[in-house]
């Protein structure tokens, strides 16, 4: 979307944002162009979903902790220290969101990254660290409520050793942006990668799975995926709610192209039917079955509306937004 946008407009005038230790506006959150981050990609971020219960009129943050918990150890790896506690953030975040006042599904946005102004200097254990969280009204993150087409980009996933794709890091990022701006560019709605071994690894923002029979198969952890707090629950579900056997594993390029089913899972996405590969059909091209049930399971339960999984939820109460 370009900026200046008539709708994101409307969403950055009524937002308010966390940085600096304070709560201001967000058309006011700024930082400097010599920050660290903005040149360097030095920063540990989170995608977190606030979703929007109108029968109750809360805001429902699931599984918050496991977030920050992550976003904590993208810190570690970057030798940096937000300044905050996971209750803290966990606390700002509530006030972020209620500050905002949307009633309606918002995309959350927390960030530590390195926020001195020096440009030219790459020994992270010399820079300041900063910590920011906003807050903004969000749909789908993919423009389709069907399944939606994917291609095997021609980039690779990122390794361990060159930077580690177990964490949030900002840097990181270019490397789906790269492969998810060609698969857009060439007709499709998203982007496989497979890692430098040339095993299926994941979305660029999203984990990856395949059904076939009463088994679903995801990437093991050490095939450079990022450890999806989505990936966790759908495993969770899928053997707990739906008694079936969970294989993570390596999986070849080549069983995209043959599972009865493939979906994918993540934050923003939450759980994503993949209708073809390459221009080959995913079973008949539609949602299947094992998606759609696991799909029924997690909406109402991140939503707020499943009482055996409230404990995993954090609640907001936004008043409305002053825009
Ligand atoms: N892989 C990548 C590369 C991602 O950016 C995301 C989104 N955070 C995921 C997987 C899914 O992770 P989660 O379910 O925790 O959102």
């Amino acid at each position: 979307m370009a900026p200046g946008h008539p709708t994101q407009e409307v969403c950055i005038m009524a937002g308010v944002a966390f940085l600096n230790g304070q709560y201001v506006p967000l058309e006011d959150a700024k930082v400097g162009i010599m920050t660290h981050a903005l040149h360097y990609g030095t920063g540990a971020f989170e995608g977190i979903r606030g979703n929007w219960n109108e029968a109750d009129g809360k805001m429902y943050m699931f599984k918050l902790r496991e977030h920050y918990e992550r976003m904590l150890r993208g810190c570690k790896m970057l030798w940096m220290d937000p300044g905050y506690t996971i209750d803290e953030l966990i606390q700002i975040t509530i006030e972020v969101v209620e500050r905002s006042g949307f009633q309606q599904d918002i995309y959350i946005r927390p960030m530590a990254f390195k926020s001195e102004e020096k440009v030219a200097n790459l020994n992270l254990r010399s820079l300041a660290d900063g910590f920011m969280c906003l807050a903004v009204p969000f749909g789908n993150y993919i423009d389709s409520d069907g399944a939606i087409s994917c291609q095997v980009a021609s980039y690779r996933r990122i390794d361990d050793t060159m930077i580690p794709p177990r964490f949030k890091l900002s840097g990181l990022y270019l490397n789906s942006i790269l492969a998810k701006t060609d698969a857009i560019a060439m007709g499709f709605d998203e982007a496989i990668l497979l890692n430098m071994d040339g095993h299926v690894c994941e979305g660029t923002g999203e984990n990856i799975f395949f059904v076939d029979g009463d088994t679903i198969a995801t990437p093991s952890l050490e095939s450079n995926v990022l450890p999806g707090i989505t990936r966790d629950t759908v495993i969770a579900l899928a053997r707990e709610e739906l008694g079936m056997k969970i294989e993570e594993r390596s999986v070849d390029r080549s069983e995209l192209y043959t599972a009865e089913e493939v979906f994918l899972t993540g934050t923003a996405a939450h759980i994503q039917g993949v209708g073809s590969v390459d221009y080959r059909n995913v079973g008949d091209g539609g949602i299947g079955p094992v998606t759609r049930k696991l799909q029924d399971l997690y909406f109402p339960i991140v939503r707020g509306q499943n009482p055996k999984y409230m404990h995993q939820l954090t609640v907001a109460e936004p008043k409305g937004a002053a825009s």
